[in-house]
């Protein structure tokens, strides 16, 4: 036993089961988390934290599970209305893909207090179950709007410049004539990096394009460089179904992720969405290359392309592949569901995915994805403090045995009864403590009202 008085922290999470998804996978039954400021300075078993720190205020988690906050790797904040109102309209054959298309459309044409909505609904949705940051594909017409809520809410997020796209593939809508422009794209690149300026900023930048044959090589080959010279992530859609991922198969001559091989544009420093579509001469390129790939489990559900193509995430993860999750837009699945979906998909692939592996996918995966491994993702001192803590006074977190298993198949995220992010309680008891969440679901309503009847549906 040291001599030595205790260090003074300013908060201190214990009696917890502490996962801490660190690089071996360290796990305390009876563990607590040391927090100073914004930054973990230590986890270990309760008995020993406890001796070493005095904090300022004490959380009891009463026996239940504590772990680092999700990450959304793809997340269309502005479609979070939209994807409530469509119809679900049964599409029995063929392509879904245009109908959805058809269908969003008719509510695409939001006004600044809609898409405002639709963002704090976002913000306020992913936080209340778990999730700490997300990546936003480059969708929202103003990022502006998004970094407001995002420090309204002490969210964090990585926003990319918007409509990155410079051709009319197969899933792009129409657009007003000169919008499909590389001129316009390579001008309006990296346009978000400024926000890495300040490295404690909760809203930071990345590059994206849109992908999913809408960008001439051109363009793709840019973007890269971009997110290279300024060491963020390149991202973008991929392969989410045959008429993308044919089209760029047919423009290419090879599959396209041959192709991306060839030219040098797969490493660790990027991420492709969707990858539904995949082509088994595709699988080694891609494994060699360190990339990370998104995994939208609902959506391959969605558009049927598992009726084509079977899904290579799982298989591709016990390869070594850094697989990890997004939610894309709610259309039938919401946040918290993705490790549910993906457990009963590997499994009808005949593959296995460990409640360890999913929380593994949802947390420090999203953080190498982001190139944020260093900072966030895990329970370790000197990390930024993005902590969940669920509770168990529910039906489905009983009993107390498989606890992994609970939290990504039974409970999913029901139980998020506190959400730390960087050092800041920003939801207690599952709610809020910054905002009046009754507020922003009367702005959603209002907004969802008169987006309806701008559609003509009401
Ligand atoms: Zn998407």
């Amino acid at each position: 036993m040291s001599n030595e008085s205790p260090q003074k922290c300013d908060l201190l999470i214990r009696n917890g089961y502490v996962i801490t998804m660190d690089p071996e996978r360290s796990k305390h039954p009876k563990g607590a988390v040391a927090v100073d400021g914004n930054t973990i300075v230590a986890v270990g078993p309760e008995q020993e934290i406890t001796t070493r720190y005095s904090p300022l205020r004490v959380i009891d988690a009463k026996g239940a599970a504590v772990h680092p906050g999700f990450i959304d790797l793809h997340y269309h904040a502005t479609t979070y209305l939209i994807s409530k109102l469509i119809d679900d309209t049964p599409v029995p054959t063929g392509d879904a893909g245009p109908w959805v298309a058809e269908n969003y459309g008719r509510f695409r044409a939001m006004e600044d207090e809609d898409q405002y909505a639709s963002c704090i609904l976002t913000g306020l949705d992913m936080l209340k179950n778990g999730f700490t940051m997300f990546m936003d594909p480059g969708t929202i017409d103003e990022p502006d709007v998004m970094a407001e809520v995002c420090e309204a809410l002490g969210l964090r997020a990585s926003l990319a410049d918007p409509a990155m796209m410079d051709i009319h593939g197969p899933q792009q809508p129409e657009q007003e004539a000169g919008f499909y422009d590389t001129e316009r794209c390579l001008k309006g690149l990296g346009k978000q990096l400024w926000r890495n300026d300040d490295p404690d900023s909760l809203v930071r930048g990345h590059v994206s394009i849109y992908g999913m044959g809408s960008q001439s090589v051109e363009l793709m080959k840019a973007a890269k460089a971009c997110a290279d010279e300024n060491d963020v992530p390149f991202n973008m859609h991929q392969s989410q179904s045959i008429d993308d991922a044919g089209f760029d198969r047919e423009r290419f001559g090879k599959a396209p992720f041959i192709y991306w091989a060839e030219l040098g544009l797969l490493d660790d420093r990027c991420s492709y969405v969707h990858n539904n579509i995949l082509w088994k001469e595709e699988l080694q390129p891609i494994i060699d290359s360190g990339m990370t790939l998104v995994w939208v489990p609902g959506n391959s559900f969605y558009y049927r392309s598992r009726k084509t193509f079977p899904t290579e995430m799982p298989g591709l993860y016990h390869r070594g592949v850094n697989i990890t999750f997004g939610i894309d837009v709610c259309k039938t699945w919401t946040f918290g569901q993705n490790s549910l979906l993906a457990y009963n998909i590997a499994r009808e692939e005949e593959q296995y995915l460990f409640p360890d592996d999913l929380l593994a996918i949802q947390t420090i995966n999203g953080a190498k994805a982001l190139l944020l491994e260093d900072r966030l993702g895990s329970l370790e001192p000197g990390k930024r403090a993005d902590i969940v803590i669920r509770r168990n006074d529910l039906p489905e977190a009983v009993p107390q045995h498989h606890i992994e298993r609970a939290l990504m198949l039974h409970t999913l995220t029901k139980n998020v009864d506190t959400v730390i992010v960087d050092g800041r309680i920003v939801v207690k008891n599952g709610h809020h403590t910054l905002i009046d969440e009754e507020f922003v679901y009367q702005l959603g309503q209002k907004a969802a009202d008169r987006m309806l009847e701008r559609a003509g549906v009401k």
